[in-house]
């Protein structure tokens, strides 16, 4: 695959939401005072959330499956793969899930590709509220190569 050092999203930016049940009243109520912001872009959730989005904004969503289902992995993967700008992650602190080792795996793989992650509503009001939101934005890409061409030790032994 081509290594990049920059990825530069739109003035249209891929917003992944995703909310744990616990927590969807808050994004639904979020993202009611934000449509007119958000409906400039496009929208990817997990299953659950993203049919909730659909019924209170009257907006498109790309539906993923439902985060215990995979949907969680089908974000990460979009991540891995330029695909997404950034990530409202509403995720529960105070209740343990079936899916943690997912959940775990989105945020890590954020921060491996240098996305923009809000995980409560104050997070996710001055990430809306950037004047980056409306504009062009370049997003620098950590420098893999050391990793994707390092060699395999256990390959080299004899
Ligand atoms: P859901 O998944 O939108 O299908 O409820 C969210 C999650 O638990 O990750």
């Amino acid at each position: 695959m081509e290594e990049l050092d920059s990825i530069v999203s739109g003035q249209k930016k891929h917003i992944a939401l995703v909310a744990h049940d616990n927590k969807k009243k808050d994004l639904l109520e979020w993202v009611q005072f934000n449509r007119e912001l958000l409906s400039q872009h496009e929208l990817y959730a997990t299953g659950t959330t993203g049919r909730l989005l659909e019924q209170v904004l009257n907006l498109p969503v790309i539906k993923l499956q439902s985060g215990p289902l995979g949907g969680d992995q089908q974000i990460g993967a979009k991540i891995a793969e330029g695909k997404i700008d950034f990530l409202i992650f509403f995720w529960d602190p105070l209740e343990p899930l079936p899916h943690d080792p997912d959940i775990k795996a989105l945020l890590r793989i954020a921060v491996v590709w240098n996305i923009p992650v809000a995980c409560n509503r104050a997070s996710a009001d001055f990430m809306i509220s950037s004047p980056l939101m409306t504009s062009a934005y370049e997003r620098a890409l950590p420098d893999y190569e050391a990793h994707t061409e390092r060699v395999v030790r256990a390959l080299n032994s004899d």
